[in-house]
């Protein structure tokens, strides 16, 4: 918040046009930030780095693009049953319009993807897989280093969701040779509003512009329109300025905390909080296959998540409850909805504590 004031006091300006001072400083700022945003996921190249409004918007990019591009009737498009909405609706979209395949590779009993099945599903004709690094629902984390290696053999693009990996593990675009991966500020402790789309420069120059207007064109008549290079086609009208600069705040705070004591922090966590909710009667944790990241998903015998979820705000402990806009994945799981609690930086063990305190006096007002 001190980085969007100081930065909205400071130079509170348009981006890349004005001639004054102001809207000097303020592209400065802006693109200073797209080089932070390239540093933390290890991208090669600054214009591979695109500003949109969270990682919907980013993956709605990547289709609309791929949908007026890559993507023709018959093609599959191949997702898993880890996804968010956000990662299943756009490609439905274009099964509808363009007539695409939708394929959804399964979990297995455990709740992490199920690999084998996710390779048989490869085909010929699939020309995109659009996973979930780490599934919001569960904390399944996704093998996508051997997904995206199984997708390039089989001649896919991949597309992988970020969300809710960048806050949990440093991520190296290039290591894990993805073609798009997608992420939201919000998650990563900075605002909301402001998300990035990484994607390859030789893919990204050929991708159609999602949205079309000021500040991504080269040239206008009424006849005929020349666009803007890479990134700033991807960014028509006035983008979040100060959202950006809240990003890059917030990327310095992961960066200052740095990863081995962040990974730790959760791992800690994370176990103690396994450990917890297995110790306590009628409690299930949602299943997350070999490894699980970010989040407790779990359901309390005789009491509704919604139920449970207002019990324990009265306990000042605050976590999610539904079906966390993964509703085929809780239906998978044959589950309504669930209770999530959601592991940050600023937790500790007594928040945990707290967490198994209220829980028991919501099993005690129900007489569980
Ligand atoms: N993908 C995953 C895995 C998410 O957890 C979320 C948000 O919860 C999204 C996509 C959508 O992110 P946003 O709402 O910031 O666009």
């Amino acid at each position: 918040l001190d980085a969007i004031l100081a930065g909205c006091a400071a130079t509170y300006s348009n981006v890349h046009r004005g001639a004054h001072f102001l809207s000097g400083e303020s592209t400065t700022a802006f693109e200073k930030a797209r080089e932070s945003a390239q540093k933390f996921v290890h991208a090669k190249r600054l214009e591979e780095i695109v500003f949109t409004k969270g990682a919907t918007e980013a993956i709605n990019l990547v289709a609309f693009g791929l949908g007026q591009s890559l993507l023709k009737a018959g093609d599959q498009v191949l997702i898993t049953e880890l996804e968010h909405h956000a990662n299943i609706v756009p490609w439905q979209i274009l099964r509808d319009t363009i007539g695409i395949e939708l394929v959804v590779a399964p979990i297995d009993a455990s709740g992490g993807l199920d690999m084998a099945e996710f390779a048989k599903l490869l085909t010929p004709r699939t020309k995109l897989v659009a996973v979930t690094h780490i599934a919001n629902a569960t904390g399944a984390v996704n093998p996508v280093a051997d997904i995206v290696h199984l997708a390039h053999e089989a001649g896919a693009q991949v597309l992988i969701d970020g969300s809710q990996a960048v806050p949990h593990r440093a991520v190296d675009v290039q290591a894990l040779d993805a073609d798009y991966y997608v992420f939201s500020g919000h998650k990563l402790y900075g605002p909301t509003g402001i998300g990035v789309v990484y994607g390859k420069a030789a893919l990204m120059e050929v991708l159609p512009p999602y949205q079309t207007g000021g500040d991504m064109i080269a040239s206008v008549t009424f006849e005929h329109t020349d666009f803007q290079d890479i990134p700033h086609r991807f960014e028509a009208g006035t983008p979040d300025i100060a959202g950006v600069i809240g990003l890059t705040a917030a990327i310095d705070y992961i960066d200052q905390l740095g990863w081995d004591w962040i990974r730790a922090h959760e791992r800690e966590l994370l176990d103690y909080g396994v450990e917890m909710l297995n110790g306590i009667a009628g409690v299930h944790l949602v299943g997350a296959g070999a490894e699980r990241s970010g989040v407790l998903s779990f359901t309390v015998d005789g009491i509704h998540p919604h139920d449970l979820g207002t019990i324990l705000d009265q306990s000042n402990v605050a976590i999610r409850a539904g079906n966390h806009c993964a509703q085929p994945l809780l239906a998978k799981l044959g589950l309504y909805a669930s209770a999530r609690a959601s592991l940050g930086l600023y937790n500790d063990r007594g928040d945990l504590d707290a967490l198994k305190a209220a829980i028991l006096r919501a099993q005690e007002l129900f007489g569980r």
